[in-house]
């Protein structure tokens, strides 16, 4: 059975960065299963398993366009440390807060004496992403499935 639209696909993946260094793997952890078409992958590795049946390996680079956008430098901001709620506030915090497109998540980037910088773009925004996939299994997804936009079972949603 080949990858297409309304397939539940199940994957072992390694994401690599450009120097190579693994940012996340599912090897030794449990396959990924995930409803393809459904906007559950970031679309450039969705458009790379199109067609592929179970036992391919698929290997690719996915650019920021198609993988988690280019960065935005309007989301990298600075403050002073009194503008925080929380008075220990420390590089690598993340919190949520308003920007002009929507919620995001930001993270503290930098605090050089009372001035704390912070980035809302996504930590993989701007980062070319090499992947090796081992397609494990294909299978039709069921009406349920369909009807959530996620996959049940092992892996997958419990509800
Ligand atoms: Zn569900």
């Amino acid at each position: 059975m080949q990858i297409e639209k309304n397939r539940v696909v199940t994957i072992d993946y390694t994401l690599k960065g450009p120097d190579g260094a693994v940012i996340d793997t599912s090897v030794g952890r449990q396959p990924l299963p995930y409803l393809h078409g459904a906007g559950n992958l970031i679309n450039g590795l969705e458009k790379a398993l199109e067609g592929k049946t179970a036992g391919e390996k698929v290997v690719v680079t996915v650019q920021p366009e198609e993988g988690y956008g280019v960065r935005d430098e309007t989301l990298t901001q600075s403050a002073p440390k009194s503008a925080f709620q929380s008075p220990d506030i420390a590089v690598g915090q993340q919190f949520r807060a308003d920007s002009p497109t929507g919620q995001k998540v930001f993270t503290v980037t930098k605090i050089e004496g009372e001035t704390v910088t912070v980035d809302g773009n996504h930590p993989l925004a701007g980062v070319p992403l090499n992947f090796e996939v081992d397609v494990k299994e294909v299978r039709a997804a069921t009406q349920e499935e369909l009807a959530h936009g996620h996959v049940h079972g092992p892996g997958g949603h419990h509800h």
